[in-house]
């Protein structure tokens, strides 16, 4: 068994007329005809509570695409007992064997699967069908894929042996169980996050953000299909604290994987430092939180690259992703040029639901976010230290819908420049040519985050201290490219600072966390 180097998964264009299209168009059309009835998954069963809480799309909240049973303390207890049952025959399996079923996963999920996937992820999660594309179909493909290809790596390491001697390592799943805690943003990081535990042979407990439920549910389809066994991965659906306050208390939790926000992410580390007599092992904490992440344009770079970068950076799916340009440093003497082309960008994006294909922005995830957003767009209005250049409406009447926004600020440590918002809206401040080396100190000090990053520069000396200056500013660094779309096996996500553990989502670092080796030395 040698997994060969995985190549990425091709992007399916949806043009109209294609099969993709035509298919994808029937999975939409059918989820909403049907309004599903979505238990929690434990131990193999479905578990029905009879506590059940609506599912809408985001872009039309009145419309009810399913409803999902809600559990409590017991609901977690009994996933932890039913991943603590299926622990020995999972982690006695050969490695081989859990990966074959992550590869006949990754193949399901290439065909049929692939349609009703996006759909759900669109509908749920709304997501146009080229974020839903790039997110459900081809990055999952990508994580399950070169999951396995780098766990062959880790499993293939092995030391020296001296003569008379048998040296080995065996890489031991952890002792206990690990809790995935997983976001709503990406269907992809949402069900990397069991399955790169689970590879690796360890038994898990899955609580998704609730937005995401409805994907969650095809994804556990997708993996019963594959031939993952009963209570390997346990889906539960509790609220947060609840299923906490159970989890970091027990003996066999082993360890966190975690996407979502800092602030849920120190809580957490907290709680498992108190409870940390407790344990058998010291838990791994894996976690990517949250990004404040900057564009910062030389005054020597090609003014419409730049552009593009902060409408495309800054608004795909609304602006929700961690890597999002959220902060954006332009030079005096091509700051009116970018902003031209950025509010000609933004004024001819359509926005409305992810059935119009044409439709390049869609709803943020719920009403809280919209309310945030709101807010802040209406500071800014009021504010004598910004101006709104583009965008600033909103309207929640019928999905939550936020205009792609562009604020500019006076002052360099106005609050959107240094507060997290995720959504829609960026903030530009326009900093004196002169003072390129000044900015790239602004840039590093102004966020506690370090997740992704971009500097657009034609001047390799720019671009070289640049580099160098801002080591610490980004776990993810793009010179003259958005910072985002991080492609797996080529730009391994994730960063430092208050923005993560930086295990990097989906690389050889990131498996070896869920790993204990043991060295054997056996001397004949
Ligand atoms: N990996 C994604 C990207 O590069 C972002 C992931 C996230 O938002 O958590 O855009």
């Amino acid at each position: 068994f040698r997994v060969p180097t995985p190549v990425n998964e091709p992007v399916k264009g949806h043009a109209p007329g294609s099969p993709e299209r035509i298919e994808l168009v029937k999975e939409l059309k059918r989820i909403k005809q049907v309004e599903r009835d979505i238990p929690m998954h434990i131990g193999g069963q479905e578990v029905r509570t009879g506590r059940k809480l609506p599912l809408a799309p985001p872009h039309d909240h009145k419309h009810v695409l399913a409803h999902f049973h809600e559990g409590d303390a017991s609901h977690v207890n009994q996933a932890i007992d039913a991943a603590l049952n299926a622990r020995h025959a999972w982690a006695s399996l050969p490695w081989e064997e859990r990966a074959a079923i992550f590869l006949k996963a990754a193949e399901l999920l290439a065909g049929p699967y692939r349609a009703r996937l996006n759909a759900a992820t669109m509908l749920g999660q709304s997501k146009n069908a080229f974020q839903a594309e790039i997110d459900a179909a081809c990055e999952l493909i990508d994580f399950l894929r070169f999951n396995v290809h780098f766990a062959q790596e880790i499993y293939r390491q092995q030391p020296e042996s001296a003569p008379g001697m048998w040296n080995r390592l065996e890489h031991r799943p952890l002792e206990g169980f690990v809790f995935a805690l997983t976001p709503f943003n990406f269907t992809s990081i949402a069900a990397n996050l069991p399955v790169s535990a689970a590879l690796m042979g360890n038994v898990t407990v899955w609580k998704p953000a609730y937005p995401q439920i409805y994907s969650a549910q095809v994804l556990m389809e997708l993996f019963i299909e594959a031939g993952v066994p009963a209570g390997v991965i346990n889906l539960i659906y509790v609220d947060g604290p609840v299923a906490g306050d159970v989890i970091f208390k027990h003996r066999d939790f082993a360890g966190i994987h975690f996407t979502g926000s800092t602030k849920v992410f120190q809580t957490i580390w907290g709680e498992i430092g108190q409870n940390i007599h407790r344990y058998k092992s010291y838990p791994r904490i894996v976690g990517e939180t949250g990004g404040k992440d900057f564009i910062l344009a030389h005054p020597s770079a090609h003014a419409k690259a730049v552009a593009t970068s902060i409408s495309r950076g800054a608004f795909e799916y609304q602006g929700q992703k961690c890597s999002a340009a959220s902060r954006v440093y332009l030079p005096s003497n091509l700051a009116e040029e970018i902003l031209g082309y950025v509010k000609q960008d933004v004024e001819s994006m359509k926005m409305g639901d992810v059935e119009d294909f044409t439709n390049f922005i869609n709803a943020v995830i719920t009403e809280a976010s919209f309310d945030k957003l709101a807010k802040f767009i209406d500071e800014a209005k009021a504010s004598p230290d910004a101006e709104i250049v583009v965008g600033g409406n909103y309207d929640k009447s019928i999905g939550y819908f936020v205009q792609p926004t562009v604020i500019r600020a006076k002052d360099p440590k106005y609050t959107t420049m240094c507060e997290e918002l995720f959504g829609p809206v960026v903030t530009v401040y326009v900093y004196d040519e002169n003072e390129f080396e000044q900015t790239l100190e602004l840039v590093d000090s102004t966020s506690p985050y370090a997740l992704t990053g971009a500097i657009f520069s034609q001047d390799r000396y720019a671009i070289d201290l640049a580099t160098k200056k801002l080591v610490n500013a980004a776990g993810n660094f793009y010179i003259n490219d958005k910072p985002t779309g991080a492609v797996v096996g080529q730009q391994p996500f994730g960063g430092a600072r208050a923005s993560g553990t930086n295990d990097k989502a989906g690389s050889l670092l990131n498996l070896q966390r869920w790993v204990s080796p043991r060295a054997i030395k056996e001397t004949f």
